[in-house]
């Protein structure tokens, strides 16, 4: 935020013709620009390492919606229908509990791997990562490399600037909108969806979420960058506290390369007090959000690697060993033993595996039914005939497999209790059936007023698909 002084002209004029006294304006600015960074190409072990994290990252994405197993889509989240489609399972609204399990999961291994090696999620995985290098390859590809960039911005208009920008555009807009047809083909199918827009037949709704995408999209992987890992991400406010000492990170080797300076090739540059860096700024150039490692460790620091590639293709044209910046640990610099398996680590390790194993293993014995049973308090609390007694209950039995079944109901307990007026009818996947049901039991057997009955829904084709439910079966006092 800057605070600027500064005086209108017309303003000021108003004020010296009413009584001669100069007013000062003061105009604060609560916005401060960013500086446009023009990032310069690399190449070097990190970029490689990015692309061949990025790519299949991006390939899974954009396939994933098209995969069918077992008929339907792999992954499809069918808000309308209440069904979600992962892979080989489809989990119901009533699962969300998995979906909680999942994010607590993602945040444990997230931690942990932070710890570990600091913020490669950051630097390799991201998805603001992947997509904005997606973004910059279209941008050297028509643009040129940064220098060429700079020098194009400060150009007047011209045919050459206008066809270089809007082929950049052009791109930008496509990478956008396939991967915001791919990210709704999670929410609609994405077959119908790819059809429906070549035919101008999506309805309004898909039209709506396709051109939000794309302008979220195109906005943050081209415009704002990494003003969204500075100031947008949470992960990054409180990425620090999980660091210590034997966290990997990028590391400036300040003992080795200060001073800074330039130097004539073959010169004494020790003798000069000079140290390693030659204060190309390359490190600087190639960063994505813009800053200077050799200030130390820093908050907006993904990761990325790419100012080690910069500075180690420095130090190979000038025959200095390589590793001026590198991966490293704050112990490992400061020629300390480094410790791998420390508190931290163990304690986020440990509750990761529990969860994991928890959460395999419900997952495993997860039962395709649901079914709730609920004495009807609308008619009396019993009825008796002919010597018998009876309750009558509502059943709600829910398939949440992949198939059709059939369910019988068996009712048992302490007596001889019997059902009336079930007849099992097919439930299709996916399908809720309320059913009234009674239950009798001759009053001679009863023994008191408060009883207990099982209810047991058994899928007929398979008889692993079962619940018991046990609920109360009321009697007259005596
Ligand atoms: S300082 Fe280096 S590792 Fe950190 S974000 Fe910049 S280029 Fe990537
Ligand atoms: S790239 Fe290496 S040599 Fe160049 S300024 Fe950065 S640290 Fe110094």
């Amino acid at each position: 935020m800057s605070v600027k002084p500064e005086e209108s002209p017309s303003e000021s004029s108003k004020s010296n013709s009413s009584d001669n006294k100069p007013q000062e304006i003061r105009y604060v600015n609560l916005y401060e620009a960013e500086e446009k960074v023009y990032i310069r190409r690399i190449t070097g072990f990190y970029q490689r390492l990015r692309r061949y994290i990025s790519a299949p990252l991006i390939i899974g994405f954009i396939l994933m919606p098209w995969l069918v197993i077992d008929g339907r889509p792999a992954m499809l989240f069918d808000l309308p229908a209440r069904q979600f489609n992962i892979l080989w399972v489809t989990f119901s609204p009533q699962d969300g509990v998995y979906l909680a399990w999942l994010l607590i999961i993602a945040a444990f291994l997230l931690f942990t791997v932070t710890v570990m090696v600091g913020r490669v999620w950051c630097g390799f995985t991201c998805p603001q990562t992947v997509w904005t290098q997606m973004y910059i390859w279209a941008e050297l590809l028509c643009e040129g490399d940064r220098n060429k960039r700079i020098k194009l911005d400060a150009q007047q208009w011209s045919g050459e600037k206008f066809l270089r920008k809007a082929g950049k555009h052009a791109i930008w807009i496509a990478i956008a909108l396939v991967t915001a047809m791919t990210f709704v083909g999670y929410f609609t199918p994405v077959r119908d969806l790819v059809v429906s827009f070549f035919t101008f037949q999506l309805d309004l709704t898909a039209v709506f979420w396709v051109l939000f995408f794309t302008g979220a999209t195109y906005g943050n992987a081209g415009f704002m960058r990494e003003q969204v890992c500075k100031y947008m991400c949470p992960y990054a406010r409180f990425q620090s506290v999980m660091y210590d000492h034997d966290t990997l990170t990028v590391f400036y080797d300040k003992e080795r390369g200060e001073n800074r300076g330039p130097r004539k090739s073959g010169e004494d540059y020790k003798a000069q007090g000079l140290g390693d860096c030659i204060d190309c700024s390359w490190c600087v150039q190639v960063c994505p959000v813009n800053i200077d490692i050799r200030e130390g460790l820093q908050a907006e620091c993904i990761d990325c690697g790419l100012c080690i590639d910069a500075c180690d293709s420095v130090m190979e044209k000038m025959n200095y060993p390589l590793g001026l910046i590198s991966f490293t640990t704050e112990d490992a610099a400061a020629k300390k033993k480094v410790k791998i398996l420390r508190p931290r680590v163990l304690g986020y390790g440990a509750v990761l595996l529990a969860m994991v194993s928890l959460f395999v293993y419900s997952l495993a014995t997860r039962m395709p039914l649901l079914v709730e049973v609920m004495r009807d308090r609308g008619t009396q609390m019993f009825r008796i005939t002919d010597g018998n007694v009876s309750n009558v209950y509502t059943l709600k039995i829910e398939n949440l497999d992949r198939k059709t079944h059939v369910y019988d109901v068996r009712v048992s307990g302490d007596f001889a209790f019997d059902i009336q007026g079930y007849k099992a009818p097919p439930i299709l996947e996916g399908e809720i059936i309320t059913l009234p049901v009674r239950v009798v039991v001759k009053r001679s057997e009863l023994k008191g007023e408060k009883n207990t009955v099982k209810f047991t829904v058994i899928a007929r084709e398979n008889p692993e698909i079962v619940i018991s439910h046990s609920t109360t079966f009321i009697g007259p006092s005596k």
